[in-house]
């Protein structure tokens, strides 16, 4: 189930995952590239989603944990689930 992220969740999870060990690096640049005045919005949402989607590193493997849901997933995007890389896009997007 993809979650519902706000922009200061976003900010709460970069942290908690570096805490833990994480590579966040690729999910901080979403994050900072939608507060820089090069306006990502002006792009439809699902080109935005697929530009990052091939800019973000995929990982494929046997029950690979998404460290924001817990779920197993067979690839990860930018160390986390499709649904929740998804979800991260469009809260980093919003304003
Ligand atoms: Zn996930």
């Amino acid at each position: 189930m993809p979650l519902r992220l706000e922009v200061k969740d976003l900010t709460w999870w970069i942290d908690h995952l570096e805490a833990n060990g994480a590579d966040a690096s690729q999910l901080r640049e979403i994050l900072e590239e939608s507060q820089s005045p090069h306006d990502p919005h002006q792009e439809d949402v699902e080109d935005y989603i697929a530009r990052k989607l091939r800019e973000s590193t995929v990982e494929n493997g046997v029950d690979l944990v998404c460290p924001i849901c817990t779920n197993e997933y067979p690839q990860l995007v930018a160390g986390v689930c499709y649904n929740c890389f998804r979800g991260w896009s469009l809260a980093a997007r919003r304003r």
